[in-house]
């Protein structure tokens, strides 16, 4: 299944998609989907609902709504860093022996098409697709990669939008380079993971401005999903509704030579083949006074 959430942000309502333009909508039955949807089985539960709808007719068109985040309120947004091995070359940084993990503040979520802003005082605003992980169950501890996999509910496409100052020349974590309003698009989509099937072989794309700037397959990744998922049980407890960013490919601006990084007017446009596409515009918070 493709969950998928839509109307104005802050009041999306929770639905399944019917086919690539259209949707049943389960608000009737589903609160949204957020921690307790996922923890109670929501998943499973909601597909027999689906089926009957689908066949009875009863479905929406997507044409003309917006469309938000596929989670709702997430506990937490985790990152992985440096996690593909052409990446990491383009940042100058070692290949790590273990996940670097960060954080990013769950309020930077907005939905695919959502605009971008450029925060107070950057310079260096830059792009990150990734292949991001939701959690389906509370979790700690977990033994091993088959158990990490049981407890993810599905995948879907995020950028991990950065400011690279505040990232890496003003001391600190770099969670402040990642935690500006805006600064996680996610979606269109959630697909369950039985939908998904292997995500170690999952194509990344992003365009700014037309031009192909990142291209990349989940195969090159130093740590896949599941090993990241059961290593981050070690040191969190997992949440369901909980998102992980899994790291991004080659092609970001602070990689080019020289380097090159958003401005007001830009536009983001990005996808994982069979998880969907997103699109922002980049706009500045000072020029608009956020
Ligand atoms: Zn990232």
């Amino acid at each position: 299944m493709r969950l998928i959430r839509v109307g104005p942000p802050g009041e999306e309502s929770p639905g399944v998609l019917a086919s690539d333009t259209t949707y049943v909508d389960v608000s009737d039955v589903v609160g949204d989907f957020d921690a307790r949807f996922f923890q109670d089985g929501g998943v499973d539960a909601v597909r027999p609902l689906v089926r009957e709808r689908v066949a009875a007719g009863l479905v929406h068109d997507l044409s003309g709504l917006r469309v938000g985040p596929p989670v709702a309120r997430p506990h937490q947004i985790l990152c992985i860093g440096l996690n593909y091995r052409d990446h990491a070359a383009e940042t100058g940084q070692p290949v790590p022996d273990e996940p670097i993990v960060f954080t990013k503040a769950p309020n930077t979520l907005v939905g695919p098409d959502d605009d971008v802003l450029i925060p107070r005082g950057s310079t260096k605003t830059d792009w990150e697709v990734e292949l991001a992980i939701v959690i389906g169950r509370r979790s700690s501890y977990l033994p091993d990669a088959e158990a990490a996999r049981a407890v993810i509910a599905g995948y879907a496409v995020c950028n991990d939008v950065s400011e690279r100052a505040f990232q890496l020349e003003r001391g600190g974590q770099w969670c402040k380079g990642k935690s500006a309003a805006t600064f996680n698009p996610m979606g269109p989509w959630l697909v369950t993971a039985d939908e998904v099937g292997d995500p170690s072989s999952l194509e990344l794309w992003l365009d700014v401005n037309g031009e192909r700037r990142q291209r990349g397959s989940t195969s090159t990744m130093v740590f896949d999903p599941a090993t990241i998922v059961q290593y981050l049980s070690q040191f969190f407890v997992l949440e369901p509704g909980d998102v992980i960013n899994t790291g991004t490919p080659p092609g970001v601006g602070m990689g080019m030579q020289p380097p090159v990084f958003l401005r007001a007017g830009d536009v983001m446009e990005l996808g994982i083949g069979g998880l969907g596409r997103q699109r922002q515009r980049v706009w500045s918070a000072v020029a608009d006074g956020v």
